[in-house]
């Protein structure tokens, strides 16, 4: 079974700009799939509709064996990690990555063994009384992905989650969710404009171009690399 799957999926904004055409694409469990092209192409809107933060304007979206259109975004088993980390500043690190959950009424314990789990993992168990004012950017970027990682969701949505690191760690970072995403065996969507990024991450690439899709690849038939 497909971990999601887009059938005919378009977005007409409603100024009648037709921003996704005919999105059709079947994605395996644990798959890192790679969204490509040049800015305006359809990448973010794409991941927000399958986040349930942008409405499907025609088409299916499947998760797992669930039609999942109509479905609120936080009863779709998915979870977005953003570029700008969206962390809430009055709140500790530990308050910010169990919100989630709280908002879910998941209960106390659960919340509090899925926060030291997910802060285990990202290494930042030290961290956790601090506020994000007080971390560093890569830091920031780590309770982030936790507050994703807390919800063990099906799917993860990445859109450029290391655009705003500087080139070292953001080569660190790569190698992070590299890492995560083989410990997880999770399912990952993930927005980049960086080919070393898309090369060493994904399982295939989707290169985008004017809402439609041109290509479908692996990377190494992509760039031709053995
Ligand atoms: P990308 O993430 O690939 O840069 P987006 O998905 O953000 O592209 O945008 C795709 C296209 O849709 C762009 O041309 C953008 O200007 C347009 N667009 C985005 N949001 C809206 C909106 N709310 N109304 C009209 N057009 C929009
Ligand atoms: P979830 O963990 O379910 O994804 P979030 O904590 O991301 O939930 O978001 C819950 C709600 O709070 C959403 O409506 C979101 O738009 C909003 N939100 C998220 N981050 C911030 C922020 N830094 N400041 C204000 N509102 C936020």
């Amino acid at each position: 079974m497909a971990s999601l799957s887009l059938k005919n999926v378009c977005k007409v904004y409603p100024n009648g700009f037709v921003a996704v055409k005919d999105f059709n694409l079947e994605i395996a469990d644990k798959e890192f799939i790679i969204f490509v092209g040049p800015s305006g192409c359809g990448k973010s809107t794409t991941l927000r509709m399958i986040a349930g933060l942008e409405e499907i304007s025609s088409g299916e979206l499947w998760i797992g064996d669930k039609l999942v259109n109509d479905v609120e975004p936080k009863d779709r088993d998915i979870a977005m990690v953003f570029q700008n980390y969206a962390l809430y500043p009055h709140m500790t690190v530990y308050d910010n990555m169990a919100f989630g959950l709280k908002l879910r009424k998941v209960p106390k314990a659960d919340i509090d063994k899925a926060v030291h789990e997910a802060a285990k993992i990202l290494d930042i168990e030290h961290l956790l009384d601090r506020k994000p004012k007080a971390l560093s950017g890569g830091q920031r970027q780590r309770v982030a992905m936790g507050r994703a990682i807390v919800r063990s969701p099906k799917v993860f949505l990445m859109d450029e989650p290391l655009s705003n690191l500087d080139a070292k760690l953001r080569v660190q970072m790569r190698v992070e969710i590299s890492k995560l995403h083989q410990r997880l065996e999770t399912t990952i969507i993930y927005v980049t404009h960086d080919q070393t990024e898309a090369m060493t991450l994904g399982t295939r690439i989707v290169v985008l171009k004017d809402g439609i899709i041109q290509q479908v690849d692996t990377p190494s038939n992509l760039y031709n690399t053995p």
